[in-house]
């Protein structure tokens, strides 16, 4: 079957798309711009073997389209990109192949930046950073931004105590979160969660982590399979993706669902239905935040003080998502993913007026 870009199901408006191919090195790599409405697009590069171009094609234009959303409900004046590589991580990276990418980076005239995403580390962007100098978070380099986890985790806690305050009229001291991973973010959440007087559940499949957070918080600790049943206030998300389904959410006690992770919603459904069963969910992709604000910082030039103020903007954000949920009877994810779209919007806007 042959179908092109505009009849693709996850197209969405994309500005640009563009497939790349260097044969010296066997680059394959598509970039996808969803939109500069609000500036440069901006979002990671991804090298991951796709059995087949067209499920690249679906990941880049997936991914770039999220990431307007995020840099969009995150307030930051970029826009939406990613960039995949066909190829795998283990075994297929070179320097050269690096380069060969920047190259393709730089050819967008600075309309694309680039940064880590899976498969993909500071020393590859190194590479890709002598062809083109549209690249954000290099370790070490004068662009770095370090490790985005600590700023991440501070916008996630402030989005749980900002939804348990909603959702169950108290602050955190006596709450219990169920937190299920605790890996960079999660740890970090663990400790301010702990600061602040919750009383912490907390599972993990690395059990060396595990043990250093139970020891410093004093957090009971469960198999990861357990996590979904344990009596809390709230569930918290710091692992993988998908892990509010229609399995698990039944199984859940908490009456809040506010965490670091990417993606936790199995499908936009799961998000009605935890809508319907009166749970308060605090969107993936604006609680977590910080971490984007933080990379946005060595774009844009910003002070610490600078990305210290725009995490505090997150839960003005969120408190903005609950108070038009309740106005309009909507699910939450419903409601952030209806804001993204109108400030893309008003961007495009903005943007017209402005020439
Ligand atoms: P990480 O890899 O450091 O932590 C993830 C942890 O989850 C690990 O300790 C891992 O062992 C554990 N885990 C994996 N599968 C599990 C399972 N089935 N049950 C329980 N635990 C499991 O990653 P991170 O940087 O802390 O990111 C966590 C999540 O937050 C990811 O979804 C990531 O996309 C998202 N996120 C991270 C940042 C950031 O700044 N690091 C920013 C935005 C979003």
């Amino acid at each position: 079957m042959s179908m092109t870009l505009f009849d693709h199901p996850d197209f969405a408006g994309h500005e640009t798309v563009q497939a790349v191919f260097d044969e010296t090195t066997g680059l394959k790599a598509i970039i996808a711009v969803h939109s500069t409405a609000r500036g440069p697009a901006a979002g990671g590069c991804r090298m991951w073997p796709y059995a087949s171009s067209d499920l690249a094609l679906t990941d880049a234009l997936r991914l770039s389209r999220a990431m307007s959303f995020k840099n969009a409900m995150a307030d930051i004046p970029l826009g939406g990109g990613k960039a995949v590589i066909i190829g795998d991580a283990r075994s297929q990276k070179t320097p050269a192949l690096f380069e060969a990418f920047g190259r393709a980076v730089d050819g967008l005239g600075g309309r694309y930046w680039t940064a880590e995403d899976v498969g993909v580390s500071p020393t590859d962007l190194a590479h890709a950073r002598r062809r083109t100098r549209f690249v954000a978070g290099l370790d070490g380099h004068a662009a770095a931004s370090g490790d985005p986890s600590p700023v991440t985790a501070e916008g996630v806690f402030r989005g749980v105590r900002l939804a348990v305050r909603k959702a169950l009229g108290r602050d955190l001291d006596g709450v219990t979160v169920a937190l299920q991973g605790v890996g960079h973010v999660g740890a970090y959440l663990a400790d301010k969660l702990a600061a602040a007087g919750a009383k912490l559940i907390i599972t993990d499949v690395n059990a060396e982590t595990l043990n250093l957070v139970a020891d410093r918080t004093g957090a009971r600790i469960v198999a990861p399979a357990e996590i979904f049943d344990v009596q809390a206030d709230v569930f918290a998300p710091c692992a993988l993706g998908g892990t509010i389904n229609a399995q698990t959410l039944p199984r859940l006690k908490a009456k809040v669902i506010a965490g670091g992770a990417n993606n936790q919603l199995a499908s936009a459904e799961v998000g009605r239905a935890v809508f319907e069963a009166g749970l308060l969910y605090a969107p993936d992709y604006v609680i977590n935040g910080g971490g984007i604000i933080r990379v946005a910082a060595q774009i844009e030039n910003w002070s610490d003080a600078e990305v210290d103020r725009r995490v505090l903007g997150i839960a003005g954000t969120l408190q903005a998502i609950f108070l038009r949920a309740d106005r309009e009877g909507e699910p939450t994810n419903v409601v952030a993913d209806r804001m993204a779209r109108e400030r893309i919007a008003a961007g495009r806007a903005g943007a017209r007026a402005a020439e």
